[in-house]
């Protein structure tokens, strides 16, 4: 009988990244940079689901990302249901031909979830970047509060951006040794990107035609907003921007139909609307530097909005990062087109929130994310090495 050697796995650990959408490579990318600078002990394997391929691709190129396995998982009109049933399935074989030590997953999206639970079911460790995001509602955002509650359920070591993400986990009881603070690596990625990257030709030339106006930076896509409650956001601020020739509004249309469907009936043809294609992130970072006043239904921009000193309209009625409310920087819109108006009008004529909001500090961290994670996967490891031993 012949006996077969199975070849002894090397002393190099192998960190395994999944991502598929646009916020889940802003966040991950100063994590996968600060993976790669220990690239004497650790193997980093980045696989994309691309659950979101158009608006992810310049994003991997803009970071340098190399990816490694592209599951491929879009499909036109694709349900939160069938990406978690295609990423599940399609990363199986993958887990099982790299063997990571550790799968990491970030934020909230159906790739994450669907990551963390198949990672899971091949007894593999998972790292949670942005964990104790909650709203309490469990119904908004949609599927995203749930899919991180149950990212929480499935990980096994948590990196929570600001303390009260730390205290959300604690109370829903997560072993205090299993939690890091970090800060938010968004943080890190924009302070390199406005180190590191100039304006394009075309936003400039833009910027520089309206450069004596006050600039609305506008971004609306989420689910939950879709139909009415979109149109009569878009509605408010369209009569806003009509009723004041001082203000000029740049919308960054998300591809999503329903989004285009809202746009085309509410926004075509009105002056002082510039409505573009989604910027690559230098631009639109340098965009929403250069902003009045920021409105917008995104879970990332509540985080780079104080990381830039500028003022936020929340197109949501609830918000898993109350932080950006207390330090003054954003607020509740709500689903009410009359309530945006309000709001917009007061902006206006009073600028002590302009002041608040200059003056804050920063609520989601330093820009340190990225190496904090990398020191804190390196304790895990050989925690449980030793632990195997
Ligand atoms: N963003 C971008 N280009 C754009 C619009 C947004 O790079 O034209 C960035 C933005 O800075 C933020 C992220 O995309 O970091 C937000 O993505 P999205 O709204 O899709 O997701 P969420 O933040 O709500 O999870």
């Amino acid at each position: 009988m012949e006996i077969i050697s199975i070849p002894k796995r090397s002393d190099t650990k192998t960190i395994l990244t999944l991502f598929g959408t646009r916020p889940e490579i802003i966040k991950l990318a100063p994590v996968i940079w600060a993976i790669e600078r220990h690239s004497d002990k650790w193997r980093s394997v980045t696989v994309s689901s691309s659950q979101h391929t158009g608006l992810l691709r310049p994003f991997i190129r803009e970071f340098g990302i190399n990816i490694d396995h592209d599951l491929g998982v879009m499909t036109p009109g694709q349900t939160p249901n069938a990406v978690l049933a295609r990423v599940v399935e399609a990363i199986e074989p993958l887990l099982f031909a790299e063997r990571p030590d550790l799968v990491l997953v970030q934020g909230d999206t159906t790739t994450a979830i669907a990551g963390a639970l198949a990672a899971f079911y091949a007894r593999i460790p998972v790292a949670h970047v942005e964990a104790g995001l909650r709203t309490g509602d469990r119904y908004s955002p949609f599927p995203e509060e749930m899919n991180r509650r149950l990212i929480t359920q499935l990980a096994d070591l948590h990196f929570a951006a600001t303390d009260k993400n730390v205290g959300i986990l604690l109370a829903e009881g997560v072993q205090k040794k299993c939690i890091e603070l970090t800060g938010n690596p968004v943080v890190d990625t924009l302070k390199h990107i406005l180190a590191h990257s100039s304006i394009s030709t075309p936003l400039s030339k833009l910027l520089d035609s309206l450069w004596d106006k006050k600039l609305i930076v506008l971004t609306t896509h989420r689910r939950e907003n879709f139909g009415q409650v979109m149109s009569s956001h878009l509605r408010a601020l369209r009569r806003f921007v009509e009723r004041h020739e001082e203000i000029e509004l740049i919308f960054s249309v998300h591809p999503n139909p329903s989004v285009r469907a809202v746009v085309d009936a509410e926004f075509t043809g009105v002056g002082r609307i510039h409505c573009i294609e989604p910027l690559e992130y230098a631009d639109f970072i340098h965009l929403l530097s250069r902003a009045w006043l920021i409105v917008s239904d995104s879970g990332g921009i509540q985080e780079e909005a104080p990381s830039l000193g500028k003022p936020l309209l929340i197109l949501r009625d609830t918000t898993e990062r109350p932080e950006v409310l207390e330090c003054g920087v954003g607020k509740l819109v709500g689903h009410s087109g009359e309530h945006l108006e309000k709001l917009l009008e007061e902006s206006l004529i009073d600028s002590t929130w302009f002041d608040v909001v200059n003056a804050v500090e920063n609520p989601f961290g330093k820009g340190d994310a990225g190496d904090r994670i990398a020191s804190a996967i390196e304790k895990f490891l050989e925690a449980r090495e030793e632990a195997l031993l």
